[in-house]
């Protein structure tokens, strides 16, 4: 089987579903053999007083009566097919589709899949899956994946189509007998097939071990190469001019004591015989473009280009704006690099870095493209949103005479951690923030407050501030929570007079940035996003973040959303709605409202949910790790940090039995794409 041919060649895939699964990202068999499941449902067989509403279960029934619509108030058809469970009465419950009811007559014995609640006092099972006891064959999956969806494929579809695909599949092993023995991992084939249907709960866990153990070791491998290959050791070039006070005089605030010591710090690096190589920390606000800006300005001084590489074309703009204000007046040339630029500008801009005319450049990725070449290249400033940019910080790095690295990081991380994620970045960290700014007044409430939260969103507006909502799923979504489409519909018919926007990572890049230009210039008032407006944007009459079912995101992720508010001097408040009677959730949230210190949270994070939770964080990026968030302790991340620096070190990626090592560490870091 040949894995990179298109997903059309699998059995029961037409153009169309072809089409569905290419939303999905899923265009060749490989894509989906690496498109793991989400989660996955227990089929051991319970009676509904075992089920609950946090976990979908699986309950045998017999259907005891027909089944019977009605309309409720909003026109919604409801099904309620009467069933028992050997020992209780209860109701599968359908929304919406009406023939369902065509497939249950009394006497049927069907396998319902879902949660369970009690209603005065009687069960319910809500749009569960089902399916019928006689087409079980013996060998029914006792674990089975639940994968992510997308309008028009169904779990059932989806399942038959992996199904179908790992029945003929041998996925070649990628890992040298050495370590394979030594970290006790099983082979990748068994893995591959486990990982989506598991024999076992505990084979589960091996298949997603053996992933991470690959996600992570790739990473550090990127990480050490590049260390060795691009930056190297010896300082070449030099600083001597090393006179901040110029840029001081012009800034239009005073440093932090925090960001005074990040600055010596890089000083001293830069007048040290060695390359610098740093990751800056801070939290939400500390001023870290400024710490960036300052560092730029000696490199310039010093005859030297800078590069300031962020995400989104927002950002970029917004650090042009920032960077060309305060290097301008000091003779620095900056100029910025945007995916769209075409013919003459583009041209200019250029010739302009080419020659030397420009003495910083701000952008996406756009500066790695492969026409542009630097004059003289010596300070690269990476401001990371998804936390593994290391191939475009690679790209960055290859452009470069020698260059000295900053990277920033989006979001604080304990240092226990960024000392193994950033395995050769030495760290600064900004522990102040600008005095002035208030705390964000932070709230959990449940869904009963909801008609009262919005009305206060109201009030806000009406005072010309802006409003934020967060919502952990784009649309209609089987896993039952809040997503932005539904509640845009909502919003705008109970409040038809707001001007009110969404925004998610699915829409094309040119439409995200237009909708954050929009909402900067107020043409919006209440932006319903998904967590893509997580990093970085500066609103600062935006004085109010609504989180919908809070309970689903991290803490850390909590407080990155709250810091997009309270930006300025205007009194702003972050609610965090969610109705989650279980416990681990409750005393997260409530913990929101105590702690508004970054390093803070994230330390209870990763106290409370493992260092998973920060590779979680973001959903896309170019090296996106998908399973990293099942790791389960530092010790182990370290390990294979060490494995990776002596793979390097050793120059054992030239070995024979580490070339299929090398050729996906090639693959998939650092071929450009
Ligand atoms: P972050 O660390 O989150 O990237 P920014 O660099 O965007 O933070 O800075 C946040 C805001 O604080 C900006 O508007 C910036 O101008 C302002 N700022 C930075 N440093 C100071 C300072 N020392 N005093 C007052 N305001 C500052
Ligand atoms: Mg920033």
């Amino acid at each position: 089987m040949d894995f990179l041919s298109g997903i059309n060649t699998i059995k029961g895939v037409g153009p169309a579903r072809a089409a569905l699964l290419a939303k999905l990202g899923i265009r060749t068999i490989e894509d989906a053999l690496f498109f793991f499941p989400r989660d996955y449902l227990d089929m051991t067989p319970l009676n509904f007083s075992q089920g609950n509403e946090e976990r979908a279960g699986t309950f045998p029934c017999i259907i005891v009566d027909s089944a019977v619509d009605k309309k409720s108030k909003s026109g919604i058809c409801i099904t309620i097919v009467p069933v028992f469970d050997g020992k209780n009465r209860g109701h599968a419950i359908f929304f919406n589709q009406p023939y369902i009811k065509t497939n249950f007559r009394r006497g049927d014995r069907i396998i319902f899949t879902g949660r369970v609640r009690k209603n005065y006092g009687e069960y319910e099972i809500i749009n569960p899956e089902w399916q019928r006891f006689d087409e079980l064959s013996n060998e029914f999956d006792r674990i089975c994946p639940v994968y992510s969806l997308t309008k028009g494929l169904s779990q059932k579809v989806l399942r038959q189509i992996m199904k179908e695909i790992l029945k003929n599949c041998n996925a070649p092993e990628i890992l040298p007998d050495e370590i394979i023995e030594k970290f006790n991992l099983i082979p990748r084939n068994v893995a591959l097939k486990n990982i989506h249907f598991p024999k076992s709960f505990d084979m589960l866990e091996k298949s997603r071990e053996r992933f991470v153990f690959e996600e992570i070791l790739l990473f550090q491998l990127a990480m050490a190469q590049t260390r060795r290959e691009l930056i190297g050791d010896e300082r070449i070039n030099r600083y001597v001019d090393i006179d901040i006070k110029p840029i001081l005089s012009t800034l239009p605030f005073s440093l932090t004591p925090g960001q005074k010591k990040v600055i010596d710090e890089i000083i001293s690096d830069l007048k040290s015989g060695q390359n610098m190589n740093r990751l800056i920390q801070g939290d939400v606000g500390s001023g870290k473009t400024v710490v960036a800006c300052i560092a730029l300005y000696l490199a310039a001084k010093n005859g030297l280009q800078g590069a300031f590489m962020v995400p989104t074309e927002i950002l970029a703009e917004q650090h042009f704006m920032t960077l060309e204000r305060i290097l301008a007046p000091h003779g620095i040339k900056v100029d910025i690099l945007k995916g769209k630029m075409t013919g003459n500008i583009r041209t200019t801009i250029l010739n302009n870095i080419k020659t030397g005319r420009t003495g910083v450049v701000v952008g996406t990725h756009a500066i790695i493209e492969s026409d542009v070449d630097f004059f003289k290249l010596g300070m690269v400033v990476t401001d990371e949103q998804h936390r593994f940019g290391v191939k475009q910080r690679r790209e960055l790095i290859k452009k470069g005479h020698h260059p000295d690295i900053i990277v920033m990081s989006a979001t604080p991380i304990p240092r226990t951690l960024a000392l193994v994620l950033y395995s050769d970045l030495d760290i600064s960290i900004i522990d102040t923030v600008p005095s002035g700014r208030q705390k964000v007044d932070t709230y959990v409430v449940g869904n009963d407050m909801r008609k009262r939260v919005y009305d206060f969103m109201v009030g806000e507006i009406e005072k010309n501030h802006q409003a934020y909502v967060v919502c952990p799923a784009v649309e209609e979504n089987e896993m039952n929570v809040s997503n932005v489409e539904d509640l845009y519909m909502r919003l705008k018919k109970e409040y038809p007079d707001l001007k009110i926007q969404v925004l998610h990572g699915k829409m094309k890049n040119e439409e995200k940035d237009r909708i954050i230009k929009d909402f900067l210039s107020k043409k919006i008032q209440v932006l319903i996003s998904t967590t893509v407006i997580e990093v970085g944007v500066d609103v600062p009459d935006a004085t109010l973040m609504i989180v919908e079912n809070a309970e689903r995101f991290g803490m850390a992720q909590l407080h990155q959303l709250r810091g997009r508010v309270g930006r300025s001097n205007l009194k702003s408040y972050c609610i965090l709605i969610s109705d989650s009677k279980e416990e681990a959730a409750r005393s997260r949230l409530n913990y929101m409202m105590k702690c508004h210190d970054g390093f803070e949270i994230s330390l209870k994070d990763l106290e409370l949910r493992g260092p998973g939770e920060f590779f979680g964080l973001r959903q896309h990026g170019f090296f996106e790790l998908k399973l990293a968030n099942h790791i389960k302790d530092l010790k182990l991340l370290e390990n294979i940090k060490m494995l990776a620096v002596d793979i390097i070190e050793r120059d054992k990626l030239s070995l024979k039995e580490y070339k299929p090592l090398a050729q996906s560490l090639n693959e998939k870091i650092f071929k450009r794409i």
